[in-house]
């Protein structure tokens, strides 16, 4: 199932049924959510019920083309956690441009995106020039939690997975050199583009090994498979709820592959007016146009 969220004088949640979108609050039901988070800590509760809605002609529909989509979770409750250096093609790309030696990590090294940065499918993100010279693309499969947990071994790391979507990890290279931790130039506003919607995990049973890319004014940039990931999603999640409790709605991104900007020769940075389409295989492609 693809789940969205929408907005229709407010945030509402969708499902995709083919070209359109079923909204959930047309049912006027009060047993149904009416958030995204809310639906993901009660999937076992809410999913049947869906696919019920889905099959049937129950709910309005509106044309997928018609509706502005937001984020599937429009404002995460805490940051979104990411990966970095998670495909040793990247990590060795980045080494380069640096003049570093080559270090492709024994553990998932782990930051944060704040919920601020988060911004939905075909939303404009403003580059401003006052602050970044140097904003860059990162396509990414993400993670979304459904059933928390805290020390969560691997064999178990996928009953907590709800499913997938897409995170374009942008990033503005300026500042993240500039302030030692990634933080600052990962985390400005509408850098964390998330979508078109999230994929359920039973529809996406292949997410080991999916076609991964990224393409800006029709230029493929970014290309490689989810089987690339030096650490696994089993093995993120095992480490990082090591002592950290995951919740339900808390969403991973599980790093880039290669091919950014910030790594060409000469580097390539994003400018106004491009438009960055990351798409992995069976969940879409998040396009977004910078301003
Ligand atoms: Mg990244």
């Amino acid at each position: 199932m693809k789940l969205v969220t929408f907005e229709r004088g407010g945030p509402r949640l969708g499902i995709v049924v083919g070209q359109e979108v079923v909204d959930l609050a047309s049912l006027g039901s009060r047993e149904l959510p009416d958030t995204m988070i809310e639906l993901i800590a009660a999937a076992p509760r809410f999913l049947p019920r869906l696919e019920e809605l889905a099959a049937s002609r129950e709910g309005e529909r509106l044309p997928l083309g018609s509706v502005r989509l937001l984020a599937p979770i429009p404002r995460p409750r805490k940051n979104v956690f990411c990966v970095g250096r998670n495909y040793a093609a990247h990590a060795a790309e980045g080494a380069r441009a640096q003049g570093r030696e080559v270090v492709v990590p024994e553990f998932p090294e782990f930051f944060t995106k704040p919920p601020t940065a988060v911004t939905g499918h075909d939303a404009e993100v403003r580059i401003d020039p006052e602050v970044t010279r140097k904003f860059d693309y990162e396509v990414e499969l993400a993670v979304v939690i459904g059933a928390g947990g805290k020390n969560i071994p691997r064999e178990r790391a996928l009953d907590h997975v709800f499913g997938f979507t897409i995170v374009n990890d942008l990033t503005a290279r300026d500042l993240q050199r500039r302030h030692g931790q990634w933080f600052k130039g990962k985390g400005l506003d509408g850098s964390c583009p998330m979508g078109p919607w999230i994929v359920t995990k039973d529809a996406l049973p292949n997410f080991a090994d999916l076609a991964i890319a990224l393409r800006v004014n029709g230029e493929t940039r970014q290309q490689s498979r989810t089987s690339k990931m030096v650490h696994d999603i089993p093995a993120i999640i095992e480490h990082l709820s090591r002592g950290m409790t995951l919740e339900p709605g808390d969403v991973i991104a599980t790093g880039t592959p290669e091919g950014v900007g910030y790594a060409m020769d000469p580097p390539r940075f994003l400018a106004p007016g491009d438009v960055i389409e990351a798409e992995i295989e069976g969940i879409g492609i998040l396009r977004n146009r910078m301003a």
